[in-house]
């Protein structure tokens, strides 16, 4: 019997989902005899005609992580879509806009100046901007054009399940396989791969956080050496946990690092950025304007801090573009 055909495929993506795919290890081999992979442009020499040629619904699932932010993003999303029976949305990236979604808080063409030019950590001393076209010994080189804004994946094509992480675990991903290959699919829109619970449910540390936490400071990670036998939260650190959905095993917690939120939005809310912020506004303890000003104004990112995964998706959606 045929094995099931997956494909993969990355959009504006940094990479990472596709090393978190390498890093299922020994486990890649379990998964080769389980499905036969006819895309992945990362790690195998198919062709965009290779998909092409494939009968309509012919792929089991795609696997696509990274945001829509090209129009050759979006016709080969839209020809996955085609092609597969199942389209998962795989990351933060493809799930809500991701880091690079953060780049709609720039208008149009605004971004390209502020990431060539503008960013302090550049380095870009004969000010190389990215031209369409360029003509190289006598060749005319093309890229495709830039869309106005960076896409979550399902405002181009239908998507079917989510798997959230900046990037999903090993163990997130296998999961995930397991779940597509087994055919008892949850309903479409789900989130697959992960907890329906928040962070804190499965953190270490959970046990040292009071029911009621509050809290007269915020600090950055770098400020002061957390205490690893405490809730990083009780300590002022910043630890989106709470809002956010587990399933990563509280890596980063473990590493002493304040969740910052990849895992997304648990069920039945609409607004990542908006939840976290309502939460900790709700726990600081303070009585005066001027010290909740003096914390507030320790938070010197405040859209990338809330909003870092979710800001495409968001109701926001980033800056309000010109007419
Ligand atoms: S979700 Fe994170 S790891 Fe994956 S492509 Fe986006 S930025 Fe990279
Ligand atoms: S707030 Fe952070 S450190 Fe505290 S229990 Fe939740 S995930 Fe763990």
């Amino acid at each position: 019997m045929d094995k099931p055909k997956i494909a993969m495929y990355w959009c504006a993506s940094c990479g990472g989902c596709e090393e978190a795919t390498v890093d299922l290890a020994e486990r890649i081999l379990d998964l080769v005899k389980l499905v036969d992979i006819v895309f992945w442009p990362v790690a195998l020499d198919f062709k965009i005609e290779d998909v092409e040629a494939l009968p309509d619904g012919s792929i089991a699932a795609s696997l696509i992580n990274g945001g829509v932010r090209l129009t050759e993003h979006e016709h080969m999303v839209k020809l996955l879509r085609r092609k597969s029976r199942i389209v998962v949305a795989y990351g933060a990236c493809s799930s809500w806009g991701g880091i690079p979604g953060l780049a709609n808080l720039y208008d149009d063409g605004e971004f390209i100046s502020r990431a060539y030019h503008e960013v302090p950590s550049l380095e870009n001393p004969h000010k190389v901007t990215p031209q369409k076209t360029t003509a190289i010994n006598g060749i005319e080189l093309t890229l495709p054009e830039v869309l106005p804004r960076l896409l979550p994946l399902n405002r181009v094509i239908d998507v079917d399940y989510y798997v959230p992480g900046c990037p999903p675990t090993a163990d997130v991903t296998w999961r995930t396989v397991q779940i597509l290959l087994s055919g008892n699919l949850p309903p479409k829109g789900s989130v697959i791969g992960a907890s329906e619970k928040s962070l804190c449910d499965e953190c270490p540390l959970n046990e040292t956080k009071p029911d009621k936490v509050l809290i007269q400071d915020l600090k950055r990670p770098y400020e002061v050496i957390a205490d690893p036998e405490k809730c990083l939260l009780t300590q002022g650190l910043l630890c989106l946990g709470p809002a956010t959905r587990g399933g990563c095993g509280a890596l980063c917690v473990k590493a002493r690092m304040p969740c910052t939120g990849c895992f997304g939005p648990l069920d039945r809310v609409s607004d990542y950025g908006a939840k976290a912020a309502s939460f900790i506004a709700s726990i600081l303890d303070f009585q005066d304007e001027e010290a909740i000003e003096k914390v507030i104004d320790r938070l010197p990112d405040p859209v990338g801090t809330f909003y870092r995964y979710t800001l495409a998706s968001s109701s926001l959606g980033g800056k309000a573009r010109r007419k």
